[in-house]
């Protein structure tokens, strides 16, 4: 897993600079520490999502990045050049940062069709008639809107008109594009889609994109790396299959929905470990990350909730069996979510719908068995 956001890690293989780069970036508003010493940087075509709770940073990091707010410590680079520094002051024009911007709110002029919508932005950077005409009929294609040219935003559905924002800020043919999250106005329906065709668009065109969401499906849909922030800071980053799999801090767990328990290892004997369950009588087989923390000390153990397995009776050959309770069933189409509870703790269990699974799981007794690998365990 990546552990700094250094420049080093993001060059390309020929040295080049990343194509964006936060060294240490601060931004207070008032009392308000809204970035808190953000290092961060995008090789350029990598898309990076950037993920993290309401109020954690992530619209002031895009805001500072675009040129909409000035540091109050440390520097934004694009391609290596300081586009905006503390010391000394400076803080290049957003016109002249040639960047990107799609917001949550779709923000299309409605009083213009889509057509203008788009034309008005290239307009704006000086480009011909007849090239501006190219690249309108060239971008509404790729966002699949061939036919709409001629209607007002108005006359769309919600992925539509964002659709034509992203058409209007690709149009102008930026060096990174930076997404607010841009599907969250979008039916759930519309989303999906909208995600497939984005994530198509981004690959196909190479643009360095970071990408704000508060929705962990979409950034690991997306991203070639997640980014996770916390409190004005990134907490942990890597690619997404190992943040989704293996995060190393309680921020990386929740946002994996994974099941979080907390305790204490309680015993180390070679590559195994036992892990006692704070409240409860469990302890729990695993195998612990390759950190030297004593025993006795505070850790928390991350559980997928598809990993843990639901049994009918207390297999004794089962690994870390737990005797509980199902306490809620939750039909999800492909698969059910249990709700099982054993003294002290609390698990979310996801199960296979197929009939090869077997019957649906019903509410009453019932056992929990993890295997030892899919215990994730960190100190706290
Ligand atoms: P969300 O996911 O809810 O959009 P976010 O992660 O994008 O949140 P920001 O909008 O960057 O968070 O805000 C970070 C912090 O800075 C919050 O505590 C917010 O209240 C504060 N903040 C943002 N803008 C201002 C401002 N203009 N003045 C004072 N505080 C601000």
């Amino acid at each position: 897993m990546i552990d700094s956001g250094s420049a080093r890690l993001a060059s390309g293989a020929d040295g080049a600079p990343p194509a964006v780069e936060l060294v240490g970036v601060r931004k207070r508003m008032g009392s308000v520490t809204a970035v808190d010493g953000l290092s961060l940087a995008l090789r350029r075509g990598e898309i990076v999502a950037l993920l993290g709770p309401s109020g954690c940073g992530k619209t002031t990091t895009l805001r500072l990045i675009a040129g909409l707010e000035e540091v109050t410590e440390g520097e934004v680079r694009l391609d290596g050049e300081v586009v905006s520094s503390a010391r000394p002051r400076r803080c290049l024009a957003p016109e002249r940062r040639r960047l990107g911007f799609v917001f949550q709110a779709f923000a299309l002029w409605p009083h213009m069709t889509v057509r203008k919508n788009i034309d008005n932005g290239l307009r704006a950077h000086r480009l011909p008639p007849d090239e501006r005409a190219r690249r309108v009929a060239r971008y509404l294609a790729m966002v699949n809107l061939i036919g709409y040219e001629d209607r007002y935003p108005g006359e769309l559905s919600g992925g539509q008109q964002q659709r034509v924002a992203l058409a209007r800020a690709i149009a102008y043919e930026p060096r990174v594009l930076l997404l607010d999250e841009p599907l969250s106005n979008v039916d759930a329906r519309d989303r999906e889609r909208l995600r497939d065709e984005l994530r198509e668009l981004l690959r196909t065109l190479g643009i360095t994109t970071l990408y704000v969401t508060h929705d962990q499906v979409e950034a690991l849909a997306l991203a070639d790396r997640i980014a996770i922030m916390n409190g004005g800071r990134i907490v942990e980053q890597g690619d997404p299959r190992s943040v989704f799999e293996r995060p190393s801090t309680l921020f990386g767990a929740e946002f994996g929905m994974m099941n979080v328990l907390r305790g204490t290892l309680v015993r180390r004997e070679g590559g195994r470990a036992t892990f006692s369950v704070a409240g409860s009588p469990v302890a729990l087989d695993c195998v612990p990350a390759a950190s030297a923390s004593p025993e006795g000390s505070s850790w928390l153990a991350a559980i997928r909730p598809g990993a843990v397995r639901l049994l009918d009776r207390a297999d004794p050959g089962e690994p870390n069996v737990i005797a509980g309770t199902v306490t809620e069933v939750e039909y999800l189409g492909e698969s059910y979510q249990v709700g099982f509870e054993a003294p002290g703790l609390r698990l979310r269990i996801r199960r296979d719908a197929s009939r090869a699974a077997g019957p649906a799981p019903t509410p009453g007794p019932a056992w929990a068995s993890i295997p030892s690998p899919s215990i994730h365990v960190f100190p706290s």
